[in-house]
């Protein structure tokens, strides 16, 4: 071959290389490829690439002229100052010449690897990163014991530095890839990935799999309470946890502290019902953050493929549906989307949109319902209660924007709303020497939640100086049942503390029994609707009603009647000892306007008049 022949095709060689390079050809490939080219230039010469990794071990990166059984031999190995000719060169940072593997202890407990091969000389180069970092090496093996020619030397020096290249636009591409397609907090793939992930799955149709959405229960509160790098150290564990459950590592993180479970194969709702349960129990044990010791809770909500939508956009929001159920019905467990779930939820954010916009307007309006003695038919108070002025000028209330009640953001708005106004009447009220001694108002779960309805209700009342000693806080069972129990039996000292009387509300409708009643003190019960419309057959419903009475009579507790709608119920109420109650027999609930014009008739009329009309204010 001849010098100026060589040149040039060593010149080809080179652009051919980098115009892989350019082209996003893989690694692997353009290696393989730029060996067999060295081996037609210098037909005696085997030729090899390995890569080191970030635990210092090699990794064979091509060697087509060798057999697979060497490169996997080589895998792995950590390099060393005697691991053959390519070990020792990456760890010495310079080249190892070694002219007869049979006799160089540098290839002492390798050589059996490459003698029978046929090789009996090794030169391997060190590949220098422009940071100096040696990232693998390039040698050349030779059917018999000599050195390097000169031109082979040309070769591997321009092949050294070829590999550099290659290698680093390799590292670039990698990191790329890990900034654009993984989470840097959890190492987890991330929202792109999950994308690309669950798009690829529904669009093989054949294999089916599951979709599990997990969000981290109250990590706002975490952050709030013990700082963010906690948060960060509960995400990362709650991450870390996913990726041991989850069967083939197929756990994402696709929002701040929310996951996503892809699982191939599983399309039955028993199997996903079971990696929701191993989930679940992974969160048991406890982290220690920083002398602070947290059990991470999350809830699930889990989708089918197929079942629960055919396309990726579906069974995504599918999922989220059942999330979004389960956050609110079973917190910090899994429920499996149902269709029923998607019509409520649709509804669900409608109302909570529309009952926003309403609260945004100051289109909350307080009504008042009277409770008046059933005996002398005296008016003893107002039960305010929320409604809402629609877009199209109806004034809806409250059963029609339950749903938005739920939601406890909404809640706490429509409270801070209503008491101020509710304030603002009774104080009108008082300067017109309306005799209305008590107002009650209704609270809920999200009230006290935040620990604060204490100091809401003194900032809204001393405002306009009314008296706390006038207002009935009506909570419902639900408020005992759903909070924290010292919270709650906190917060409801601190009212009574105040003076502020507290009333359970819609007694016989949830779960709340009169046990209760002894670590949650109150001063009124309000017996529900429901035992109220069944009273007067003697029903089983009137029996329960006498005995409530009797108990709340010696335990010093008023008892309220709700929902009476006609003068048999309220005798029959007043026969059992019931002294007050509300219904529409009496009055429906009116704006805070028609109030004056009613309890002016009202204390007009004959006193103990059970028989008074129903009202029809509002
Ligand atoms: P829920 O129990 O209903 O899930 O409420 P939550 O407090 O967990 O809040 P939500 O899931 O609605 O919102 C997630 C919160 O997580 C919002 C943000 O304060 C917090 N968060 C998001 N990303 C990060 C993060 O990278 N680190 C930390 N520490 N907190 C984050
Ligand atoms: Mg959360």
């Amino acid at each position: 071959m001849r010098r100026h022949d060589s040149a040039e095709r060593l010149q080809s060689l080179q652009n051919a290389t980098l115009e892989s390079i350019a082209r996003g050809e893989e690694l692997a490939a353009i290696m393989t490829a730029l060996c067999e080219r060295v081996e037609a230039l210098a037909p005696e010469v085997v030729c090899s690439v390995v890569t080191v990794d970030g635990e210092f071990r090699l990794r064979p990166l091509a060697a087509p002229s060798l057999p697979r059984a060497y490169g996997e031999a080589v895998d792995g190995t950590p390099i060393g100052p005697r691991v053959g000719s390519c070990g020792t060169a990456i760890y010495r940072k310079g080249p190892v010449e070694v002219t007869d593997i049979a006799s160089d202890p540098l290839w002492e407990g390798y050589r059996e690897l490459v003698l029978p091969l046929g090789l009996r000389a090794c030169w391997s180069s060190p590949i220098a990163a422009r940071d100096g970092r040696i990232v693998g090496s390039f040698a050349f093996y030779y059917p018999e014991p000599r050195g390097a020619t000169p031109f082979e030397r040309r070769i591997v020096e321009t092949c050294v530095h070829l590999c550099a290249i290659a290698i680093e636009h390799d590292e670039v591409n990698a990191r790329n890839h890990r900034l654009a397609y993984f989470d840097t907090l959890t190492g987890l793939p991330n929202r792109a990935r999950f994308n690309e992930a669950i798009g690829q799955a529904t669009s093989r149709t054949r294999i089916g799999f599951g979709l599990l959405l997990i969000d981290i229960d109250h990590l706002k509160a975490v952050n709030d309470t013990m700082g963010h790098p906690v948060g960060d150290r509960l995400i990362e564990a709650v991450g870390s946890r996913l990726a041991a459950v989850a069967p083939n590592g197929t756990a994402y993180r696709i929002g701040g502290d929310e996951f996503a479970v892809l699982l191939p194969g599983y399309d039955k709702a028993g199997e996903l019902r079971g990696v929701a349960s191993a989930i679940l129990a992974a969160m048991q044990t406890p982290i220690d953050c920083e002398g602070t010791t947290i059990v991470p809770s999350v809830t699930i909500g889990g989708a089918i493929a197929g079942e629960d939508g055919a396309d990726s956009v579906t069974l995504r929001q599918n999922a989220d549906f059942a999330l979004y159920h389960a956050k609110e019905t079973r917190r910090g467990g899994y429920v499996r989307f149902k269709g029923g779930l998607r019509t409520s939820m649709i509804r669900r954010i409608q109302t909570i949109r529309s009952v926003g916009d309403a609260l945004g307007a100051g289109r909350l309006i307080p009504y008042y319902q009277p409770i008046v003695r059933l005996d002398s038919g005296e008016i003893r108070g107002m039960e305010a209660l929320a409604r809402l002025r629609l877009d199209d000028g109806r004034v809806v209330a409250a059963g029609e924007f339950q749903d938005a009640l739920l939601d406890p953001k909404l809640a706490y708005r429509i409270s801070n709303l209503m008491l101020p106004a509710i304030a603002a009447d009774m104080a009108q009220w008082r300067r017109d020497g309306l005799p209305i001694p008590f107002v009650g108002l209704n609270v809920t779960s999200a009230d006290f939640q935040k620990g604060d309805l204490v100091q809401r209700i003194v900032r809204a009342f001393e405002r306009v100086q009314v008296p706390l000693d006038r207002l009935v806080v009506e909570i419902t069972e639900q408020v005992i049942m759903g909070g924290r129990r010292d919270g709650v039996a906190r917060t409801m000292q601190g009212l009574r503390e105040r003076g502020i009387l507290v009333a359970l509300d819609d007694f016989g409708t949830g779960f709340a029994s009169l046990t209760h009643l002894l670590d949650f003190p109150v001063d009124t019960i309000k017996i529900d609707r429901s035992f109220v419309a069944g009273i007067e057959g003697g029903t089983r419903n009137g029996a329960i009603v006498e005995a409530l009475i009797g108990i709340a009579s010696r335990l010093g507790i008023r008892i309220v009647a709700e929902g009476i709608e006609n003068e048999g119920q309220a005798r029959r109420l007043a026969g059992m000892g019931c002294r007050l109650g509300q219904g529409y027999h009496y009055s429906r609930p009116m704006p805070a306007e028609a109030v004056p014009a009613f309890v002016g008739s009202f204390s007009r009329a004959p006193s103990g008049s059970l028989s008074r009309p129903a009202a029809t204010a509002a």
